[in-house]
């Protein structure tokens, strides 16, 4: 029996929120907190008379800071959404200002748990984060390129038309304009996927995968579902000690970011980040992804 606190109850929060209740989950007890309280009291009523047909039963009410104490997660999906013809990087100094508030209210509480958070930009967030709060890097863990990672299996499976649980390939790197596929660390049951897919085929995938994004939100304004139910994977996969492993943003000592890379998710956290054996060029890449990061994280000049 597990609690969530989440924090943000916009587009992100809420669909994480709703498939959190229709999926079998360990989580019995879910907190909404947002700085709108009248927003978040209205959500919880409207999930908890949803509860009676979902899978699992679930407590849910609207609360403050002070129930992350005793909760073994707290998800942050607060902040300023990203909207049209705006980068992720130029949320920066906004959600930062966020952050500070929220986790300056978390640091008065005993949470001895597990940070997830998705607001963007995300690798950046996650980073300050840890910094914020002081956390163990383990147990501060970001969306990634999870969402990243199933838009890509997604666009793969229609393509040749094969299930995506079959398919096996990442996107890593930052959860931004510079991720990437390592196309030669990807297969297709035991076959490389050069044996499916054309040079065009792969080309016009790692352009969808990128800008699926933008495309959605300038089509509906934001994205939602999918993060949503990466959310709870992430969730389930901490809850269940599962040892799964998902392309989160986790800690990269080399760099000293917060990176989406493939990592072994269990009941602590990030227990174990793979090594990435990589061609010269998407080695390239992956450095080229930790210095936009870290140039992120430079221009807020922390030190
Ligand atoms: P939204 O505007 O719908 O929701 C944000 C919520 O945060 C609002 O309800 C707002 O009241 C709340 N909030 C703002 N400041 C707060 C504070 N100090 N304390 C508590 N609550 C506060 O936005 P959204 O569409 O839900 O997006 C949320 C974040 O998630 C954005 O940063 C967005 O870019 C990001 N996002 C990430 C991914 C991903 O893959 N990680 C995908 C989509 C969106």
């Amino acid at each position: 029996m597990s609690k969530v606190v989440l924090i943000g109850c916009g587009n992100v929060g809420m669909s994480y929120a709703y498939a959190l209740i229709n999926q079998k989950t360990r989580v019995s007890e879910l907190v909404l907190v947002d700085l709108n309280k009248e927003k978040a009291t209205g959500e919880a009523m409207d999930l908890m008379h949803a509860v009676s047909f979902a899978p699992s039963k679930m407590k849910i009410y609207s609360g403050d800071y002070s129930d992350c104490n005793n909760a073994d997660i707290v998800c942050i999906c607060a902040g300023v959404p990203q909207t049209e013809n705006q980068t992720r990087t130029d949320l920066i100094k906004k959600n930062y200002t966020v952050f500070k508030s929220i986790i300056s209210e978390i640091n008065k509480t005993n949470f001895k748990g597990i940070y997830l958070i998705a607001s963007n930009p995300l690798d950046v967030m996650t980073y300050l984060t840890q910094k914020l709060s002081g956390f163990p890097y383990e147990r501060v863990i970001g969306s990634g390129t999870i969402l990243d990672t199933a838009r890509l299996r997604y666009l793969i499976s229609e393509k040749i038309k094969i299930s995506p649980k079959s398919i096996h390939g990442f996107v890593i790197g930052e959860h931004g304009d510079s991720e990437f596929i390592p196309w030669n660390n990807t297969l297709i049951g035991l076959d490389k996927a050069s044996k499916h897919l054309t040079k065009n085929d792969m080309s016009e995938i790692t352009y969808n995968v990128k800008n699926s994004a933008y495309d959605v939100i300038n089509k509906k304004g934001n994205t939602s579902y999918g993060i949503g139910i990466c959310l709870v994977k992430i969730t389930n996969a901490i809850l269940d000690d599962s040892n799964k492993i998902f392309t989160v943003s986790s800690y990269n000592k080399e760099f000293d970011i917060y990176i989406g890379q493939p990592t072994v998710l269990c009941k602590k956290g990030a227990k174990k980040v793979l090594k990435l054996n990589l061609n010269k060029d998407d080695d390239l890449k992956f450095e080229n992804s930790c210095h936009i990061i870290q140039e992120n994280i430079n221009s807020l000049n922390l030190k």
